[in-house]
């Protein structure tokens, strides 16, 4: 075929009007989505990969970041030996949710601000940065105040209002996909925010609902080589709330690597039993250092580190 000839061929494929094929910049292969990608999540053709820091971390990058602590910040001395030990264990940023979307209003709710406290001063000690979620928007400036990274909960990605105010404080922000929400409507949500003009965006996979009940969710992994394919975001697994279920995380967190996650979001607990929200999916401190011994060799396979 003639040079003019492929290029008339390309361009009657990028132009498909529903069924838009694309060109990775990576793989070079074609995709059939049979939706439009969203225009500032979409990744062009040979576009380099958005690169999100968090404090002096990178999520994006040939490094896989992980995030790692408590489902809720519940007390000094819970937050303070959690993160100390996630820490030793070669977690990079801290996770801990002061504001909590509980089902049932009769179960502890977080501590509020006085979390936050507690967040910033274990960062100032450890100097891990750390990552909470925002649930209204009237707590996005305090939040923002104190953390490195905001979190916008799966309850929350098709809270339009609060995705702009989060996108508006140019705080990196954590997007976890809706467990009810098609890859399409995770990008559009993740489009709201880049619309603000705040291109700090992860996105994360932490399962969907299907008729499945032995798991919680069911980790959709094949999201990982999806979403990379169709946007320069970095993309991470968040293989508890994925999961439900404490031992299932660790071969999950193997296979997320694996799959070509940027990253990965654990919830750590120093006595998961005793947690006041999610024990029952939490490593405790012993298996997450275990984890990250593993995880460095599955990483290594696929020549990357962590
Ligand atoms: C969490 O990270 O603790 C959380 C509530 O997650 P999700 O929004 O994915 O349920
Ligand atoms: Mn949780």
């Amino acid at each position: 075929m003639s040079v003019s000839g492929r290029e008339v061929e390309k361009k009657k494929r990028t132009l498909t009007p529903i069924n838009m094929a694309m060109e990775t910049g990576t793989c070079n292969h074609l995709i059939n989505v049979g939706f439009q990608v969203p225009e500032k999540v979409s990744r062009k053709p040979g576009q380099n990969a958005t690169i999100v820091h968090v404090g002096q971390v990178e999520i994006g990058g040939s490094q896989i970041a992980v995030i790692a602590g408590p489902c809720a910040v519940e007390s000094r001395e819970q937050l303070f030996e959690t993160a100390g030990s996630v820490n030793d264990g070669g977690a990079q940023i801290l996770r801990g949710g002061a504001f909590k979307p509980r089902s049932s209003p009769y179960k502890f709710q977080g501590m509020g601000e006085d979390g936050l406290k507690l967040l910033r001063e274990v960062k100032n000690i450890t100097g891990l940065p750390f990552v909470t979620e925002v649930m209204d928007t009237r707590q996005v400036e305090l939040v923002a105040e104190y953390a490195d990274m905001i979190q916008i909960g799966s309850r929350n990605m098709q809270n339009y209002p609060l995705l702009k105010e989060a996108g508006n404080s140019r705080k990196p922000i954590l997007l976890k996909r809706g467990m009810m929400a098609t890859i399409e409507e995770f990008l559009l949500a993740a489009e709201y925010i880049l619309n603000q003009g705040n291109d700090q965006v992860v996105l994360c996979e932490r399962g969907i609902r299907t008729f499945e009940t032995s798991t919680r969710n069911t980790l959709d992994l094949s999201a990982v080589p999806m979403l990379k394919s169709l946007t320069h975001l970095p993309v991470i697994i968040d293989p508890s709330h994925g999961t439900g279920l404490r031992w299932m995380v660790p071969p999950m967190a193997k296979a997320a690597v694996a799959v070509g996650a940027d990253g990965l979001i654990i919830e750590v607990h120093y006595k998961p039993d005793e947690a006041l929200c999610d024990g029952y999916q939490s490593l405790d401190l012993p298996q997450f250092n275990q984890l990250m011994t593993d995880l460095e060799k599955v990483a290594q396979a696929i020549g990357r580190s962590i």
